[in-house]
């Protein structure tokens, strides 16, 4: 039998605020560990968070470059979890009602140009950091990241191939530095993704069990992690294996994934709105003004160079990857 590889991606990117998403805490990088933090990020009770405008407008540009529906009112939900890192033990995310949905973006392969859905856009805040001694048995704790502002954007199951991921992946991180939106830093953990995959024999419409690799910070490891999922995925089935919904982690040192948990379902969070945070109203005209100072995209900034200047596609892209590389040509 023949199977294909169904792939949705959920991208964390941080956004390049001062301060952070409910706090005027700085989100600078780097600082003494736990220097960065007040009443509000170290979750006491009591505080009352109240939502950073910048990043709100960083989350809509992204809307509007996705293509998505901006909705008017949404919602803040609690996540709750056991979060060593997040001392209130529930993250402020969105949930039923997220900031953007139901948008679409490009990608380019080698297979040509293709278009990609994006379910939703919503914000959410960062958990801080856990640094494991490797002598004692110890840990520590960081709580500089801790309510730093984070958008997660989530893809419709609409990619075939590891390639294919790794080129959304490469778009949509291109469309966030070109907004300056965020820094792009992956080493730093600006930009993380979650890979979720999938097999069902080719032809059929259904989706199969699908499995999640978490929190990857390289185009290469994704695209690996992938691989190594269809090929464990793909024998597992041949041999008649029933594949079981988990979390799993990537290790780039084998080139192997292993299980992580069994995956938690969307009611284990026990979502429900914040009562500490309005419904959030987006004006129209917030929307229409960001509209209208959208810089031009790489991939609409590629086609123009193609047409305009006849160069080779490939010439354009490289041209193109960097906003001040394609600024500093068109100058020249
Ligand atoms: P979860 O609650 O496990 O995070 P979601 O339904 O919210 O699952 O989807 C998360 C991501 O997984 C999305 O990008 C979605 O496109 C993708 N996805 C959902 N179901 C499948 C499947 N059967 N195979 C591959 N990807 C999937
Ligand atoms: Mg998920
Ligand atoms: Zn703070």
């Amino acid at each position: 039998m023949e199977y294909e590889a169904v792939i949705g991606l959920e991208i964390h990117a941080q956004l390049l605020t001062d301060s952070k998403a409910f706090c005027s805490c700085t989100t600078r990088f780097g600082a003494e560990p736990n220097s960065n933090t007040c009443p509000i990020c170290l979750g006491m009770p009591g505080v009352l968070p109240v939502l950073n405008r910048k990043a709100l407008e960083f989350t809509v540009r992204m809307a509007i470059a996705c293509n998505c529906t901006v909705n008017q009112v949404s919602r803040f939900a609690r996540k709750n979890y056991y979060y060593p890192d997040l001392p209130k033990n529930y993250q402020i995310s969105q949930y039923e009602m997220p900031v953007a949905e139901h948008g679409w973006v490009e990608i380019e392969t080698s297979q040509g140009v293709n278009r990609i859905g994006i379910t939703r856009i919503h914000m959410e805040e960062d958990a801080g950091k856990l640094i494991h001694d490797e002598q004692k048995p110890l840990s520590y704790v960081d709580l500089n990241r801790t309510g730093v502002p984070l958008i997660e954007i989530v893809s419709e199951p609409e990619i075939r191939t590891p390639e294919e991921a790794a080129a959304y992946l490469r778009g949509l991180h291109s469309i966030l530095v070109y907004l300056q939106i965020c820094d792009g830093n992956m080493q730093e953990g600006s930009f993380r993704c979650d890979a979720n995959v999938s097999m069902r024999p080719v032809g059929e419409k259904s989706l199969g069990v699908k499995t999640e690799v978490k929190n990857m910070n390289s185009f290469r490891n994704v695209q690996k992690a992938l691989q190594y999922e269809i090929d464990r995925q793909i024998e597992q089935l041949k041999e008649g294996v029933r594949i079981v919904q988990e979390t799993r982690l990537f290790d780039p040192v084998t080139g192997t994934t292993a299980p992580m948990r069994s995956k938690e379902q969307a009611h284990d969070y026990r979502y429900f709105p914040d009562p500490d945070l309005l419904p959030l109203k987006v004006e129209d005209g917030l929307v229409s003004a960001l509209r209208e100072t959208m810089p031009e995209l790489p991939i609409e900034k590629k086609k123009r160079f193609v047409e305009q200047f006849g160069i080779p596609s490939y010439d354009a892209g490289v041209l193109t990857a960097s906003r001040e590389l394609a600024e500093y040509f068109e100058e020249t």
